[in-house]
């Protein structure tokens, strides 16, 4: 977990070659949804341009049918959930009932002034594919995250299952530092 920007779904997608485990991105999910025009993708489309969360209810519903899919048995990386407590407390149960269990939760840390910066640079090197990568909307999913989702930092840190990286670190840097709190 961490801030819009700070490199989670980069980290993620080298540790899916690194681990061979695949990446669970509640976002990657909800775009392809509305890209195939769905009617999540529809209901979700207007709240994730203005830098909100959807509800609770329809992501915790997407983690649960993807975690059942053959490839997530060896293992898996969630990117971008929970991203409330209601939505840690869902997974918790539900990870209960698959008879499942979180190695570890990965906090990466940046200095605040330097994420609104990354996701516009984002925007730029993705010729404006993520409706949500503008300065606007990214200071308004920065607020989201410090209301909604820092919260589960103290939340895991209390389970015992809080590692901390620094992600002002170069990319490979974060990866090892990653790689070493996972013991992999
Ligand atoms: P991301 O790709 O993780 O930055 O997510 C992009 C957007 O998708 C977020 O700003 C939310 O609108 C929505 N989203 C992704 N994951 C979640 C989640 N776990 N809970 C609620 N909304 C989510």
């Amino acid at each position: 977990m961490g801030p819009p920007g700070v490199g989670k779904g980069t980290q993620a997608k080298i540790l899916v070659e690194k681990l061979g485990i695949p990446q669970l991105s509640t976002g990657d999910i909800l775009r392809g949804a509305i890209a195939q025009k769905t009617a999540m993708g529809l209901a979700a489309k207007e709240i994730m341009d203005r830098g909100d969360l959807v509800s609770d209810d329809i992501v915790v519903g997407i983690v649960s049918e993807r975690l059942d899919a053959p490839d997530c048995k060896p293992g898996f990386i969630l990117d971008g959930f929970p991203r409330t407590v209601p939505q840690a407390d869902a997974l918790g149960k539900m990870l209960e009932q698959k008879g499942l269990r979180l190695d570890a939760v990965v906090a990466i840390t940046a200095e605040e002034g330097t994420l609104v910066a990354r996701v516009a640079k984002r925007a730029n090197e993705t010729g404006g594919a993520r409706a949500d990568d503008n300065a606007e909307v990214a200071r308004k999913r920065l607020e989201v995250y410090r209301e909604l989702t820092e919260p589960l930092i103290a939340y895991y840190k209390g389970k015992g299952l809080l590692k901390t990286v620094d992600g002002m670190a170069p990319v490979d840097d974060v990866t090892a530092a990653i790689l070493h709190a996972l013991g992999a």
